[in-house]
């Protein structure tokens, strides 16, 4: 599915959910669930906001950006992540690749994996009475220019 037809399902799929909970449809939400299915990897508020203003048509505000955002979460096109700052960070989840996170706890980067064998174990995984549908893994630690300063600095 190219980039395009991603978006097009997730405008397709939002104005499903605007309709379904007597939302309306502003050309506003609409350029956001654009900006944010334009973006690669993750994003904070902050970043999606300096983005809309750089190239926008539209006066977007960060109560605009966050209500719709927030639309977006519950409406399953957007995932909420919670990296250990306090800062809320973001991605979209349509035709996504299902990916793990590892989290820097010196300077905070964040890089993405993907494992097969941890999607095959997860799947595996019994749990009576509880039919699970997702899940999310964050694994801390340092990353390699941290580590690397860490140790250099043990040196001195
Ligand atoms: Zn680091
Ligand atoms: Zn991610």
């Amino acid at each position: 599915m190219s980039n395009e037809e991603v978006k097009a399902l997730a405008r397709e799929r939002f104005t499903e959910y605007l309709e379904a909970h007597g939302q309306r449809k502003t050309p506003e939400r609409y350029a956001i669930l654009d900006a944010v299915y334009s973006s690669k990897g993750h994003f904070d508020i902050e970043g999606l906001h300096r983005t809309m203003v750089d190239d926008s048509r539209f006066h977007v505000s960060r109560a605009t950006l966050y209500n719709t955002i927030d639309l977006l979460a519950d409406a399953g096109l957007v995932v909420k992540h919670q990296f250990g700052d306090h800062t809320a960070h973001y991605e979209r989840s349509l035709q996504t690749t299902p990916h793990h996170h590892l989290v820097c706890t010196q300077c905070g980067k964040v890089t993405e994996f993907v494992s097969a064998e941890l999607e095959r174990d997860i799947a595996r995984v019994q749990t009576p009475d509880f039919r699970k549908t997702s899940y999310t893994l964050y694994i801390y630690g340092l990353c390699a220019d941290c580590a690397t300063a860490g140790t250099a600095a043990r040196k001195h």
